[in-house]
């Protein structure tokens, strides 16, 4: 279960770099996915017991994994969340206005409640599925 709480202090920058501390590219081994170019793009890294690599963005909640050295964190986030309100604000997080700031986190906080919605509804189906298989034993 993913957990969204945790999300919350992902809308700075710093936090998001924090994360990346065990990550395996760096500008040192010429590679072009860096921590510094993951958490710019947006991303933060959120790994589970199945992927270590998977880094998810702070806005659009699109997680991605199976990252390459040579991977352009920009443009991956571009290919595979193109109505990603932070890609469409197209601004450094250091020329932010206050106003992009809570405009951002509006649609951050409606982007959070569908996520919740969906992964709610895929428990729920899970559930219910789980309650008919165990059912059709009895009959
Ligand atoms: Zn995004």
């Amino acid at each position: 279960m993913v957990d969204l709480n945790y999300d919350f202090s992902m809308n700075q920058l710093q936090n998001r770099l924090a994360t990346f501390k065990d990550w395996p590219f760096t500008e040192e081994t010429g590679s072009s996915c860096t921590a510094e170019k993951m958490a710019e793009a947006g991303f933060f890294h959120s790994p589970n017991d199945r992927d270590a690599d998977i880094a998810r963005c702070f806005v659009c909640f699109k997680e991605l994994e199976g990252w390459e050295p040579e991977d352009n964190p920009m443009e991956e986030h571009k290919s595979h969340s193109p109505k990603c309100e932070f890609l469409l604000l197209n601004k450094k997080e250091a020329d932010w206005t206050v106003e992009d700031f809570l405009e951002l986190e509006t649609k951050r906080q409606i982007n959070r409640m569908h996520k919740i919605i969906e992964l709610k509804t895929k428990e729920y189906k899970e559930l219910a599925e789980h309650v008919k298989t165990e059912m059709e034993k009895l009959v």
